[in-house]
This record gives C-alpha cells, sequence and structure tokens, in this order.
C-alpha cells in the first residue's frame, strides 16, 4: 500500500503557480475575492487558508465580509460590481450561505470566467462540452491531479464515485468521464442498492459520502486505488478541540488492501486550496490574454 501524500503535490501544484506569478508580476498580479458571510467556524478557517495560500505564492486576495442578515440584492449588486472591475481575475463565494439567501442565484450572479470555484451553470455546461475556458470544481479537479501525478492511470479504468452533489460527485464524474480521463465511471448515492458489490468492482474508488468510516473493507477490491474527500468531525477527548478528523473511508481496515490511498487530513483537502489558486491564475493569465497553464 502506497499513501498518495496530497500535502506533497499540493505544494508542488503551488510552487509551479509562484514560479509563473513571478514571470508574470508585477505587470500583472493575479487577485482573487472572497466573499464571507457571518462567522460559521468551518468557513472563517477555510477562508483564512485560501488567503494565506495566496499570500504564500504571490496572489493578491480581498476578504468581502457580510452579516448574517446580508440581504440577496446586496451581495448580487457586490458581485456585479467584481465582475465589472478589470482588476479582479477570481470570485469565491464561500458556502454554506445563509438559507434566506438563493445560493443558485448567487453562484450563477459571478461572470462565468471569473467563476473560478466552476459552480455556476454556464461553467458546468462548459465542463459537459469539454470546452477549455471550464473552470473545473476545485475538488474535483484536485483529484483528478492527485491521480495524474500519483502515476495512477484512468484510461479504461472502473470508477466508481460515491456521492452526487455539485461540489464533488457530480463535477468529479464528469472530469473522470472526459476524453482526457477516459473512465469509465458509475456514480452511486443515497438511492442506490448493492451499493457494497458495485463499489467492489471499482478500479478507483472516490468517496464523498460525508459520514465518517462509511467505506468499509468489504467494499473494496484488493489492490484499488481508493480516493477518500471526506471531512468528518468525530469525538476526540484527547484533542483540545474536543474532535478529530476522519475521511468517509475506514482507512485503518481499508488501506492495507489497496494499492494507494489518500489520508485525510492530508490528501484530496489541500489539493482543493491548490486548484482554487490555479483556476485564478489561468483566469488572470486569460483575461490579460496569455497562455494559459
Ligand atoms: P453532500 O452532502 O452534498 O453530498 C453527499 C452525497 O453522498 C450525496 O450525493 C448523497 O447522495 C451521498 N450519500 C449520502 N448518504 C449515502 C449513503 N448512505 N449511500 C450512498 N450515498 C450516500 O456532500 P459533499 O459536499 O459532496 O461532501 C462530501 C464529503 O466531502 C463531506 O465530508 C465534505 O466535508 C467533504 N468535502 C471535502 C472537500 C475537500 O476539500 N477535501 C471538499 C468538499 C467536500
Amino acid at each position: 500500500m502506497q499513501l498518495i501524500d496530497g500535502n506533497f503535490i499540493a505544494k508542488q501544484v503551488l510552487e509551479e503557480l509562484k514560479e509563473t506569478i513571478e514571470k508574470i508580476s508585477p505587470e500583472i498580479v493575479p487577485h482573487i475575492v472572497v466573499i464571507r458571510v457571518g462567522n460559521d467556524p468551518a468557513s472563517v478557517s477555510y477562508v483564512s487558508k485560501k488567503q494565506k495560500t495566496a499570500a504564500e505564492i504571490g496572489m493578491k486576495s480581498t476578504l468581502k465580509l457580510f452579516p448574517e442578515n446580508v440581504s440577496q440584492a446586496e451581495l448580487e449588486a457586490t458581485i456585479d460590481s467584481l465582475n465589472a472591475d478589470g482588476n479582479v481575475h477570481g470570485i469565491l463565494i464561500q458556502a454554506p450561505l445563509p438559507s434566506h439567501i438563493n445560493e443558485t442565484e448567487i453562484f450563477n450572479r459571478v461572470s462565468p470566467d471569473k467563476d473560478v470555484d466552476g459552480f455556476s451553470t454556464v461553467n458546468i455546461g462548459r465542463l459537459v462540452q469539454e470546452l477549455p475556458s471550464a473552470f473545473a470544481a476545485c475538488t474535483p479537479a484536485g483529484i483528478i491531479e492527485l491521480l495524474e501525478r500519483s502515476g495512477v492511470k484512468t484510461d479504461g479504468k472502473h470508477v466508481v464515485v460515491i456521492g452526487r452533489s455539485l461540489i464533488v460527485g457530480k463535477p468529479a464524474s464528469l472530469l473522470l468521464i472526459s476524453k482526457k480521463s477516459n473512465a469509465t465511471v458509475t456514480v452511486c448515492h443515497s438511492r442506490t442498492q448493492n451499493l457494497a458489490e458495485i463499489a467492489k468492482q471499482a478500479d478507483i474508488l472516490v468517496a464523498a459520502i460525508g459520514r465518517a468510516k462509511f467505506v468499509t473493507e468489504a467494499m473494496v477490491k484488493p489492490g484499488a486505488v481508493v480516493i477518500d474527500v471526506g471531512i468528518n468531525r468525530v469525538p476526540d477527548a484527547s484533542k483540545k478541540s474536543g474532535f478529530r478528523l476522519v475521511g468517509d473511508v475506514d482507512f485503518e481496515n481499508v488501506a492495507p488492501k489497496c494499492e494507494k490511498i489518500t489520508p485525510v487530513p492530508g490528501g484530496v483537502g489541500p489539493m482543493t486550496v491548490a486548484m482554487l489558486m490555479k483556476n485564478t491564475l489561468a483566469a488572470c493569465l486569460r483575461a490579460n490574454g496569455k497562455d494559459v497553464l
């Protein structure tokens, strides 16, 4: 069994982005604006990680912070002005948004060319059409990058994706069936019957469910590659925070059966931020008429 080291691979990606940014600056400085609503602790932590990483690679980032009771109109007006601002290349709306806000409308308000999270209708359409202008959602793009950089071939392989969310399962499946990845993809979800039997056929198993240790040893073929997207908090009295993070895979029992597996933390997580940076740099290069990475 070999660990797929997401921290190491993300660092490689970020190093490459930093080199490109050094070459184009100071004439061009990629700039991402992050919109955060309220003070949800997970969102605060994700946003600060994104801003810290941007600073490390020489990318400008700006945080636009709104109170929990912000109106739909105010958010839309902010997005409109960022869309019109030539010095802004990427716009990220940190989800989840409060329940009175129509999240889909907010995602769709972002100009498709600045939609570095890839959640808008236009970007998903571009992804389906396999257009080079598509921004793929960052976590699925990170999965592809992890596979490529660990030497895992997807061509003709059977990939089983568990989960069909807009953020992970669906775009991951689209990327994997694309003519670049050429995998045969089965997508499972909460209504799938005989899930264990299907999962066990996978050469590559992607778990994006949001349930701690859901994927057991009995669901994995010997020699499979397992990508664990899940981030779940489980109580742990030995930790200062009172919890620790585990994936969707029962790592201890599944890992010995695998050819390769991602750990949690330190697998897919770091790749998500790296791919956000990559998408933003691509948006910036495109806006400036330069060749994209
Ligand atoms: P989601 O809740 O939107 O989707 C979960 C999916 O799992 C659904 O499509 C559902 O059909 C499926 N599912 C739920 N119960 C199931 C069951 N019993 N059997 C089969 N399928 C079932 O979640 P999400 O946003 O896709 O996130 C999934 C996990 O990945 C979460 O733990 C989340 O925290 C994590 N995540 C990690 C990153 C990262 O950067 N590593 C990014 C996004 C999400």
